[in-house]
């Protein structure tokens, strides 16, 4: 399906443009919140993709 693919892409884009960008992440190896529901939001992507795959 190209949509889910489209917002898995997007979703992944958005996560490495905010690593790329974030101060607070590359001072800390941690991850900030925004970073974390950035890679949540790309986590449902893909377990969208897998779930309607199977389908
Ligand atoms: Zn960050």
């Amino acid at each position: 399906m190209p949509s889910h693919n489209d917002a898995l892409e997007e979703a992944r884009a958005a996560y490495e443009h905010h690593m790329r960008t974030c101060r607070q992440c590359h001072a800390d190896a941690a991850r900030c919140p925004v970073a974390k529901h950035l890679l949540r939001l790309y986590n449902n992507a893909r377990r969208g993709q897998a779930g309607s795959a199977q389908r």
